[in-house]
């Protein structure tokens, strides 16, 4: 087996995973939760993180989630 590159046994990946559960208005489609983050067939549950961003931000996620949590725990006061 050929020695592993230096710049490959450099190479780390960073996850930024989105999308799990996401935000839309027909959970027939899949989506989990409708605009206000609140779980589709549910009274009293809501998914505010980077699992309900319904596109891949273009950017790195963390303060795209603390955006999306500060705007929509307003729509919930
Ligand atoms: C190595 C790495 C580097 C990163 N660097 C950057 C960066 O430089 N800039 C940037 O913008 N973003 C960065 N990110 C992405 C950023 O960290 C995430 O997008 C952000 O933290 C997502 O927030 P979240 O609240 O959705 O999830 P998380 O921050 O993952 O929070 C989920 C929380 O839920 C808890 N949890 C999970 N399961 C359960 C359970 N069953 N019961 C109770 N609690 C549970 C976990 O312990 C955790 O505290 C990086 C990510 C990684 C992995």
């Amino acid at each position: 087996m050929p020695a592993r590159e230096p710049r490959c046994a450099a190479a780390a990946h960073y996850w930024h995973p989105v999308g799990t559960c996401a935000l839309g208005s027909d959970p027939a489609a899949g989506v989990g939760v409708d605009g206000t983050g609140r779980v589709h067939g549910s009274d009293n549950l809501w998914v505010i993180d980077a699992s309900i961003m319904p596109v891949i931000p273009r950017a790195t996620t963390n303060l795209p989630v603390v955006a999306l949590a500060e705007h929509l725990v307003r729509t919930l006061a």
